[in-house]
């Protein structure tokens, strides 16, 4: 799973390039899910299914063609993205979160010292101009094709558990670094874990002392039984 943060003030098209963006990955075969971040409400006030939230916890609605689950309570985006199957996830808005790369959509020049991070990788603007960014500039609705050349390269996604192992305290600091092109994401070893947990299909980011914890825990448990000898281990849990 890649992700990429699509971010930018009010009218700054960030919206158009999302869907742009996931019309054009799409065409390449790929499977695309969204998140956008919403202030407020998400259900509509009217809706019945904002009714039956009035005292619940989780509501869940199911159509012919369409079903959602609305949460009553704020989630992360890992958590949320562990429902999503993609191959690549784009976000819009979240400017604050610091664990992907970055396409900013632009209004006016001086809005950039506010929304760059370290982690934009290409500025997006609707009415052209002349940019002096140190960054590629690309217009939202003519250069979807060149811009989406870019997200299939660059996108990723560090597990924001800032766990050190990587030798940086913070995963800003290693997305930082391979923004810069000095390290890559298998640069971080929670994603790459000696011990594969999925969890619905989905390998499960472990840092490493958790790791080292399931790996000896197991193996302790496994090496008392008779039969037991050295080599790969596959365990499946059902539900
Ligand atoms: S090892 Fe991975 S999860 Fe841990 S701080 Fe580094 S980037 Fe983040």
């Amino acid at each position: 799973m890649k992700v990429m943060g699509v971010i930018g003030y009010k009218d700054s098209g960030k919206t158009s390039l999302v869907v742009g963006l996931s019309r054009e990955l799409k065409k390449r075969g790929y499977r695309v899910a969204t998140v956008k971040h919403i202030h407020g409400e998400i259900d509509l006030p009217q809706a019945n299914t904002a009714k039956h939230g009035q005292y619940t916890g989780e509501v869940a609605a199911i159509s012919e063609r369409e079903s959602a689950v609305f949460f009553k309570r704020k989630k992360s985006l890992e958590d949320i993205m562990g429902y999503l199957e993609a191959d690549f996830i784009l976000v819009e808005g979240f400017k604050s979160e610091r664990t992907y790369p970055k396409v900013v959509c632009l209004r006016k020049k001086d809005e950039a010292k506010d929304l760059f991070d370290g982690l934009q990788i290409l500025v997006a603007v609707l009415s052209p101009k002349k940019l002096r960014l140190g960054l590629p500039v690309f217009h939202i609705l003519k250069d979807v094709e060149r811009i989406a050349d870019i997200i299939e390269k660059r996108a990723f996604k560090l597990p924001n558990l800032n766990c050190g192992a990587c030798g940086y305290e913070t995963c800003y600091e290693l997305a930082r670094e391979i923004i810069e092109g000095n390290k890559t994401d298998k640069d971080c070893p929670a994603l790459n874990p000696g011990t594969e947990v999925r969890l619905g299909g989905k390998i499960l980011p472990m840092n490493p002392f958790v790791d080292r914890i399931v790996q000896s825990t197991i193996k302790g448990v496994l090496s008392s039984l008779k039969g037991f000898r050295k080599g790969k281990i596959e365990i499946e849990i059902g539900e």
